[in-house]
């Protein structure tokens, strides 16, 4: 089963896309209904989010709604209006409250080419089961990304730091993962620092603490780093952040690919080498994830 809103007016400093007094109306998922024009298709024109729910309830909203509006910013989109998208994140996380856990996409894109209306939508389903990476863990090889690290302030244009739609690379990347036997990636920058995942951020433990790379290296705040963060502190783990090279990441007591979806997937495997995976904290955070109120 999957559920689907479209926004009437995805911005309120743009036309309205289609002419309604509601701020979303459901739609049937399963026929056509975006423009073989719209510049999400054509181009990868614009921003998403991924965002988790269990029991119709969203995690990490707020989280994902600033971030949202934060990639819009950087793609000169009109700004989303955050409390129709709000709206319709919500009702569609709560026709879906008896999957349990589902995955919800939530799209803004340019739109139509020539025309000034941005397309919206929020689109989920039940989400798959994730319990083998979450326990038993992922293999993960690094990947140069290509860039430095300071690519977000030497070349904004670049859009690193946004969730755009195009993807392409993210998913390309797995499948270079695949070929070298391997189920997930951790980027590496030109200049050698550790950065993210293709769809997810880098965590890791070193002695009591909890740290991860951080924001400024051109990749994406992640929602649900936060939340682990919020977590460990609450539970007295101190965390922080951390520039470093692959090989002082692979000295880590454990390492974590963490992400809405699949939460915390320990690292049991990097660069061909197995590691220990730290299982008595790998089910701390994730039952911490899976039972956020929001
Ligand atoms: N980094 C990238 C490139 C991502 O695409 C994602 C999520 O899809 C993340 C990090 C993790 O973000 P979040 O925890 O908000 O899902």
């Amino acid at each position: 089963m999957s559920v689907l809103a479209i926004l009437s007016r995805p911005s309120l400093e743009a036309p309205a896309a289609r002419p309604s007094s509601e701020p979303f109306e459901l739609a049937d998922p399963d026929v056509p209904h975006l423009s073989v024009l719209d510049l999400a298709a054509t181009r990868g024109d614009g921003v998403f989010e991924t965002v988790s729910a269990r029991f119709g309830r969203p995690h990490a909203l707020d989280a994902h709604l600033r971030r949202f509006a934060r990639s819009s910013a950087l793609l000169d989109l009109p700004a989303p209006d955050l409390p129709a998208w709000r709206s319709a994140i919500l009702a569609v996380a709560s026709e879906l409250a008896d999957a349990g856990e589902a995955l919800i996409k939530v799209v803004l894109s340019r739109g139509v080419e020539g025309g000034a209306a941005p397309t919206g939508w929020v689109h989920g389903a039940a989400a798959p089961d994730f319990t083998a990476a979450r326990t038993r863990g992922i293999r993960v090889v690094f990947l140069d990304r290509g860039y430095r690290h300071d690519v977000e302030q030497t070349s904004p244009w670049l859009l690193a730091g946004a969730k755009t739609l195009s993807y392409a690379v993210n998913r390309a990347v797995l499948r270079e993962a695949a070929r070298r036997g391997a189920d997930d990636v951790i980027f590496v920058s030109s200049d050698g620092v550790v950065l993210e995942g293709p769809t997810s951020t880098v965590l890791f433990r070193s002695g009591d603490r909890l740290l991860t790379p951080g924001t400024g290296l051109g990749i994406l705040e992640g929602t649900t780093q936060g939340d682990v963060f919020a977590w460990a502190e609450s539970a007295g783990i101190e965390t922080g952040y951390a520039l470093l090279g692959p090989e002082e990441l692979a000295q880590a007591d454990a390492i974590w690919l963490v992400s809405s979806g699949r939460h915390a997937a320990p690292v049991r495997e990097l660069d061909g080498v197995a590691r220990a995976v730290d299982a008595d904290l790998t089910a701390r955070i994730n039952a911490h994830l899976l039972d956020r109120e929001h």
